[in-house]
């Protein structure tokens, strides 16, 4: 994602790297380096402008911190940067009440109708059944296109006729919290589209206004956006296609010049790539801090509410683990699952991430007595020793599983006083 803003942004800021004095020139040269690979990946000319004119204040007027080189402490004040620039992170705002209605826009091509489904798949996760919506009167293979999509998310689908009854009424019956509306896109913005929109908007009365957006287009997106915004008051945008060699101008722009949040990023063609925005994360990916934050979402998709209290507390026990496994193993590919652990695929072999794998790893600790498992501390070589026996495993795998776990545990801790979000 963003890979070549990533590389440049990299070589832009490693000429500070081995640096062991803070030279004003040499951080003006990073930054107007900075600004230069800013517009090369298509950032507006006054958001990439702002960007360096804030960095450069900083380094003017912020002490630098004595524990930090001169490449860590720009790098510092530029990730900061672009996390405010995309945060902060806002959430869908949904009535709790009623049924939540959310209205997708946006041009043809876009990603309307997959980012329906998605969207529709990402609420069926969390436990909230969705409706899907087909508002295009035009062309009836796009509701089709929607209907065969809510099928893979088995999800209800209905058409503009739902409106006759009331949607609101529909959602309660068919058993539906949300309802996310697909509608009509053109090629260009014109005047018939947006009256039609407003219509249905009208109808609906929607909670989020959400336009969709294709991060390949770059900053053309934006003059896009603000029509829209115009008619319709978006709540908020979801960037399609971020997966790719989109360049990142649309992500980084968006904010600062519509005014509008990026709710979501679509990336990918399934319906499961669909992922929230997190500023940090984001812009960890883009400077190449590594992607920790993904890995515990992943982990947190799969807790309970009533593990989360104690997560919370950094409590994260041996039996919270084979709860993990079991909910992982319910969950299909694991080999999927496994990448999400670099260090964890490390510590275990190729050949025993399969369901083989797993079940030898839950025999393991259901050879544990409770205690054991509550309190993994007590467990020393002889009592190693005897769980290999009893599970039919050796004391070298019972070792790896520990290592594991330890692992998860690591990253269930950054994740502590970290709220469930949509
Ligand atoms: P609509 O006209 O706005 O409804 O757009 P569609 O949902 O029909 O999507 C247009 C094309 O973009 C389809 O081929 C989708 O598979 C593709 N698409 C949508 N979202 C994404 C995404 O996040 N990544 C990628 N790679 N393709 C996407
Ligand atoms: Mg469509």
């Amino acid at each position: 994602m963003f890979a070549r803003l990533a590389e440049r942004l990299g070589e832009a800021l490693g000429r500070l790297r081995g640096r062991g004095r803070f030279d004003p020139q040499e951080v003006e040269e990073c930054l107007r380096q900075i600004r230069l690979v800013l517009l090369e990946a298509d950032v507006h000319f006054r958001v990439a402008r702002d960007f360096v004119e804030r960095v450069r204040e900083r380094a003017s007027r912020e002490e630098s911190l004595s524990s930090l080189t001169p490449y860590q402490q720009v790098l510092r004040w530029v990730y900061e940067e672009l996390v405010a620039l995309l945060g902060p992170e806002e959430p869908l705002r949904l009535p709790g009440n009623r049924p939540g209605i959310i209205f997708l826009c946006g041009l043809q091509g876009a990603g309307k109708t997959t980012t329906a489904a998605k969207l529709g798949l990402h609420f069926a996760r969390r436990g909230q059944k969705a409706l899907l919506l087909a508002l295009d009167r035009r062309r009836p293979a796009a509701g089709e296109q929607l209907a065969v999509l809510a099928g893979k998310a088995g999800l209800p689908c209905r058409g503009f006729e739902a409106l006759e009854e009331g949607v609101a009424e529909l959602a309660r019956r068919l058993g539906c919290g949300v309802v996310i509306a697909d509608t009509a896109g053109r090629w260009q913005v014109d005047r018939e589209l947006m009256e039609e929109l407003v219509v249905w908007k009208e109808k609906l009365r929607p909670d989020e206004m959400l336009l969709v957006v294709d991060a390949m287009t770059g900053q053309q997106a934006l003059p896009v956006a603000m029509e829209f915004h115009r008619h319709l008051q978006l709540t908020g945008a979801i960037l399609t296609k971020a997966e790719g060699d989109a360049r990142g101008g649309a992500a980084l722009s968006f904010r600062a010049v519509t005014g509008c949040p990026i709710k979501f990023l679509g990336v990918g063609e399934k319906i499961e790539d669909l992922e929230p925005l997190r500023p940090e994360r984001l812009a960890r990916r883009i400077l190449g801090m590594g992607d920790v934050e993904g890995v515990v979402e992943k982990v947190q998709e799969v807790v309970r509410p009533e593990e989360a209290a104690r997560l919370a507390r950094g409590q994260f026990t041996l039996e919270d683990f084979r709860d993990q496994l079991r909910r992982f193993q319910n969950m299909g590919p694991l080999g999927e699952l496994f990448q999400l652990f670099p260090r964890w695929r490390k510590a275990v072999p190729a050949g025993e991430l399969g369901e083989k794998g797993m079940q030898r790893a839950l025999a393991i600790i259901d050879s544990m007595t409770p205690e054991e498992r509550r309190n993994p501390g007590l467990l020393n070589a002889s009592r190693r020793r005897r769980i290999a026996r009893g599970s039919g495993t050796s004391v070298e795998e019972v070792n790896r599983l520990l290592r594991a776990y330890e692992e998860v545990q690591r990253l269930v801790k950054t994740m502590r006083g970290k709220g469930r979000r949509w």
